[in-house]
């Protein structure tokens, strides 16, 4: 008999952070897809979605809160949506496995030592939340005990046993919160096993990762993310960039060597601490970070008449404010790189700058940063207009022979489409020949073999046909 199906995860209906367990990932990614499309492309043009191959367990960065309830003793979960109370979790879909693990263990340890959940009502207990986070490519690991008191008891003890049961933990922190918020993490924090910090390497260089610094969640589509920004960027090595809400330093530095200068603003001291070691580590002597609010500084750099050629930014999910935004208008950069994780505020600010200033958008790519739930994050390319910068647009050299005819979308975009909804990857001269075949491609001699007698691989008809479907969906057939 087939088994009812209850979907992936038993705690989908409670939990909240999810929302697309029983949608298949292609489908959400349509759906996410049709949201950034709807809202951004009045201002241009909206590109093919970049998923992941694998989607499950990407989240390097997984909170547990902890509570006493009757009959379970202490339990490990999430907050319920929109409300406090804790829903426990065992497994989840989106949360890398090994932290999950140690949550368990966490959790396990804090009955066996007799440690009691903190009760957020009354201020009763110790062990309020853990927090994991994992270095996607160090494989180094930092657990984070938040308290409501300083004092563990039998802290020696619990730590050899934590790390018997997890030999891959690198560094183990308390950090002290006693306040009735829903902040995780509270001001007080103290390193009782290694170095306190864990460290990652994103696009070839290594960070420098606090407990309390913004890193991005998801390490495999953010290098993804981040080559999409140095795409946009179309740096040369003379350029000076601002890279604001830089966080520790990761899109900034994953540039320098692309630029003459670059010059990095963030709020979260934690984070510009991180960020200057991250400079020093990977010997970047062209960055400076500075301690600021984003707007504040950029409105100073207006004021001094500083020249920027391209600003990179990354703000949190409510946008820019205006103040930022009228300074960027001010310093008038060739190209603005906008990386945004709520659409709504990206295309609040999108119209912002495009209606008060020479700005047009060129083109924005959502990049699935969080499978399964309803988190979007999108980048997008803004040039002045009437610069010879407005018409950069990128070609490859297979591409230099486009016709009027076939300027809808471009042979990336295609092999982008191709390879979103079929996992199949389809070369230059397979979309050449099929455009070929339906007309579209007005000059003979593309693509022709170089003598008569070279033979050109020729496409098969199943990719002819998933070609054929891409022109369709870009209206040019
Ligand atoms: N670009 C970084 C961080 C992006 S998250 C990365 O990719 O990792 C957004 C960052 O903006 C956070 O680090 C947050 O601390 C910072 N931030 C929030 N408000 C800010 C403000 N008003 N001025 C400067 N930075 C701010």
């Amino acid at each position: 008999m087939e088994k009812k199906k209850t979907g992936v995860c038993p705690v989908a209906g409670k939990c909240g952070g999810c929302r697309y367990t029983d949608t298949p990932y292609k489908k959400q990614l349509k759906i996410k897809q049709e949201r950034v499309e709807n809202l951004l492309k009045e201002y241009g043009r909206v590109k093919s979605i970049i998923g992941m191959e694998e989607p499950a367990h990407y989240r390097n960065k997984v909170h547990a809160v902890f509570a006493f309830q009757k009959g379970k003793g202490v339990v490990s979960g999430i907050y319920q949506e929109k409300s406090h109370r804790v829903v426990a979790v065992e497994g989840c879909l989106l949360e890398n496995g090994k932290a999950g693990e140690i949550i368990g263990s966490v959790r396990e340890l804090a009955k066996s030592f007799k440690i009691k959940a903190y009760d957020e009502d009354s201020g009763y207990g110790l062990l309020r939340h853990v927090l994991v986070r994992v270095g996607h490519a160090t494989g180094e690991i930092m657990v984070v005990l938040v308290l409501g008191s300083p004092i563990l008891p039998s802290k020696k003890n619990f730590i050899r046993e934590l790390c018997k049961l997890h030999p891959e933990i690198t560094t183990i922190l308390i950090n002290v919160n006693n306040k009735k918020t829903s902040m995780v993490l509270g001001d007080r924090e103290q390193v009782i096993y290694g170095k306190g910090y864990i460290e990652d390497v994103l696009c070839g260089k290594r960070f420098k990762i606090s407990a309390k610094s913004f890193y991005q969640v998801n390490a495999v589509q953010t290098e993804t993310l981040y080559r999409k920004a140095a795409q946009y960027a179309k740096l040369t090595g003379k350029e000076t960039v601002v890279d604001a809400y830089c966080g520790i330093g990761t899109i900034g530095l994953s540039v320098a060597e692309r630029a003459k200068k670059v010059i990095g603003v963030e709020l979260n001291k934690d984070a510009v601490r991180d960020a200057v070691v991250n400079a020093k580590s990977n010997g970047a002597k062209n960055v400076d970070f500075y301690q600021n609010d984003a707007g504040r500084f950029l409105t100073q750099m207006a004021e001094a008449g500083e020249k920027v050629d391209v600003v990179f930014m990354d703000p949190p999910r409510s946008g820019s404010k205006k103040e930022f935004l009228d300074a960027l208008i001010r310093i008038s950069p060739k190209r603005i790189v906008y990386i945004s994780c709520e659409p709504e505020t990206l295309a609040r600010d999108l119209q912002y700058l495009t209606k008060n200033s020479g700005y047009r958008m060129e083109e924005a790519t959502p990049v699935d940063m969080f499978p399964f739930t309803e988190g979007i994050e999108s980048i997008v390319l803004l040039s002045k207009l009437h610069t010879k910068q407005n018409i950069e647009v990128e070609l490859e050299m297979s591409e230099m022979d486009l016709t009027a005819a076939e300027s809808k979308a471009t042979y990336e975009e295609i092999k982008d489409y191709v390879l979103e909804h079929t996992g199949l990857k389809v070369s230059s001269l397979y979309i050449a020949q099929v455009k070929q075949k339906c007309g579209i491609i007005e000059r003979a001699n593309y693509n022709l073999p170089k003598s008569e007698k070279s033979r050109q691989p020729k496409c098969s008809l199943e990719k002819e046909l998933l070609i054929e479907d891409a022109l369709r969906h870009f209206k040019m057939i």
